[in-house]
């Protein structure tokens, strides 16, 4: 049996390749933007990626912080709609858009 991964709100960010991060930012421990180090208040998942890093297939978990992040997640919660095909026939019943918004919403306080 395989499980598919189904990707998630943020999984369209545009992120630094895994192969110009550090390995700190590779396991999340450091901002994949700015190289902050992260705290569990104050970091923000980026849901696992897929990645050939360095030519080997691998996951990596990239982390960001609030003030890194906010500015991609507003611009997604823009432009997301343009992009999704349930937003276009029912944007109340979209849970990408959801989230996104409830992020943002989150990230903004
Ligand atoms: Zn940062
Ligand atoms: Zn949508």
């Amino acid at each position: 049996m395989s499980t598919v991964m189904q990707a998630g709100p943020l999984a369209p960010l545009d992120l630094p390749a895994p192969t110009d991060v550090t390995a700190a930012q590779l396991r999340g421990a450091h901002c994949v933007w700015c190289a902050g180090e992260l705290h569990g208040d104050t970091a923000v998942d980026l849901e696992p990626r897929h990645d050939s890093i360095n030519g080997v297939p691998g996951r990596w978990y990239p982390r960001g912080c609030r003030s890194c992040i906010l500015q991609p997640v507003l611009l997604l919660v823009r432009t997301h709609p343009g992009t999704c095909e349930q937003c276009t026939d029912d944007a109340t019943l979209c849970e990408t858009r959801h989230a996104l918004r409830a992020l943002a919403l989150e990230l903004r306080r």
